[in-house]
């Protein structure tokens, strides 16, 4: 495929790995940006094996796993104690795998600083409010009143909130409040998982390592309890955690003014369509999910690199995007699927969801193959092509391997 010109609007992950991509296979890139800074926001998420290896592939594996926390599973228990999610790692056929705990703007920083080295032309200040075509190309508009010139190719990764589909309608009711803490040395928490505990579906709190000493701390809350929480204060909240988790006292204690939490809303979208003339949507512009099964970050990176496959092996743009779409879709659509029915166990006000998980789900996923399954799925795997993407398995050799590894679910059990 000739080289052409290709404006990228947002410079968050998805957009920030497409550049990469796309300026190394010879084509023009622009990238447009709102903020006057390129900048992340938010607190931490899991990378995941899927978004490891596209990140290995763009050469950065090594350094989000020296800014991150190797995580080997997730670990989930209800207020009786009882484990009600476990997913670890070894479950999977290679079982060297890992996720990656890390912060917003530690993985921000890995793509950004590629991007600024190899000279990646970049516009910051740039609020996109749409798009139309000419015969110049496609342009952006800009709030200003600006427009961009035409390219050939206009990518869209401005997120769940991107004014170039339609709206997200499905804003759930549960979002989190987020925190970046110290890591609490005392405890007795194991910096290789990410723990969660639940009081039915309503309440869940969480720890998650992110590396260089911290971890990501949060709690599940309806955007409409918000007022209410700030004004009841921080020790009723302290109250009400510690009341779920008594552990988390060391972490709690670091929390004193509700300025340190932030509110985080999600939206559950699919839109109809992944590209239109000479327009593909990479990431939450295309498919925004609640964080629940940690995938968002890792699709936006899938995504990123199905189009750069697709833009490499076709012979012109229609083909392009058309074979984007076929590698990307039915992934899509599943982990959409999965994570529309997982959110109600773990964020919900009905008492049902959690008995289901409590009395049905765990059991059942203790049977063969139920570990390995859910191994897949938390690793993001099922249906990935990850080879039609042309990635293969990271090399975990190279990871810290500095405590022990959670290796059983009694290791598990046994630390927790
Ligand atoms: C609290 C929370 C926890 C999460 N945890 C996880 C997790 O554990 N694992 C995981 O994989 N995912 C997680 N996610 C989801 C993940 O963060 C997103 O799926 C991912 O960031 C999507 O990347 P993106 O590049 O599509 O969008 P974004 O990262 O949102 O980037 C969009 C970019 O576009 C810019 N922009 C937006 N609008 C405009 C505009 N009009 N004009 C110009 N620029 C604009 C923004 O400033 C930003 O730079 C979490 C999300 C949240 C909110």
């Amino acid at each position: 495929m000739q080289k052409i010109d290709i404006a990228i609007a947002g410079c968050g992950i998805a957009g920030l790995a497409a550049a990469l991509m796309l300026h190394r296979q010879g084509h023009r890139v622009t990238l447009y940006e709102r903020f006057a800074e390129a900048r992340p926001i938010g607190s931490g998420l899991m990378i995941q094996p899927t978004g490891l290896a596209v990140l290995d592939a763009l050469g950065l594996a090594e350094s989000a796993i020296a800014r991150g926390a190797p995580v080997d599973g997730l670990w989930g228990l209800n207020i009786e104690g009882k484990p009600v999610l476990e997913a670890a790692y070894v479950d999977l056929p290679y079982s060297d795998a890992v996720g990656i705990g890390i912060h917003r703007a530690s993985l921000f920083a890995a793509l950004f600083d590629a991007v600024q080295a190899e000279g990646i032309a970049i516009e910051t200040g740039r609020e996109v409010t749409g798009t139309s075509v000419d015969t110049d190309g496609r342009t952006l508009s800009f709030v200003d009143g600006s427009a961009s010139s035409g390219f050939d190719l206009v990518i869209d990764s401005l997120g769940v909130g991107s004014p170039l589909v339609p709206p997200a309608d499905a804003i759930l009711p549960f979002g989190a409040l987020w925190a970046t803490v110290d890591w609490p040395s005392s405890g007795p928490f194991n910096p290789r998982l990410l723990e969660q505990r639940y009081r039915r579906a309503d309440q869940m709190v969480g720890l998650l390592p992110i590396g260089q000493g911290k971890a990501a701390f949060f709690w599940s809350m309806k955007g409409q309890d918000y007022e209410g929480w700030k004004n009841r204060g921080m020790a009723a909240f302290y109250e009400e955690v510690c009341t779920l988790w008594p552990a988390l006292a060391p972490v709690m204690e670091q929390l004193t003014d509700p300025e340190q939490l932030t509110l985080a809303r999600y939206a559950h979208r699919t839109s109809p369509h992944a590209t239109g003339d000479r327009i593909a949507h990479i990431g939450d512009s295309w498919h925004a999910a609640s964080p629940q099964l940690g995938q968002g970050a890792n699709m936006a990176l899938l995504d990123a690199r199905g189009l750069a496959v697709a833009m490499e092996n076709s012979g012109d743009l229609e083909e392009a995007l058309s074979t984007y779409v076929r590698l990307r879709a039915s992934h899509v659509r599943l982990y959409q699927a999965l994570t529309w029915l997982f959110t109600p166990p773990f964020q919900s006000d009905s008492i049902w969801p959690a008995i289901f998980r409590d009395l049905f789900m765990a059991p059942a996923s203790r049977v063969p193959p139920g570990p390995a399954l859910k191994a897949h799925l938390v690793a993001g795997l099922a249906g990935a092509r990850l080879s039609e993407l042309d990635l293969a398995k990271p090399d975990y050799t190279a990871l810290n391997q500095s405590e022990p590894r959670i290796s059983s679910r009694a290791d598990a059990l046994a630390q927790s």
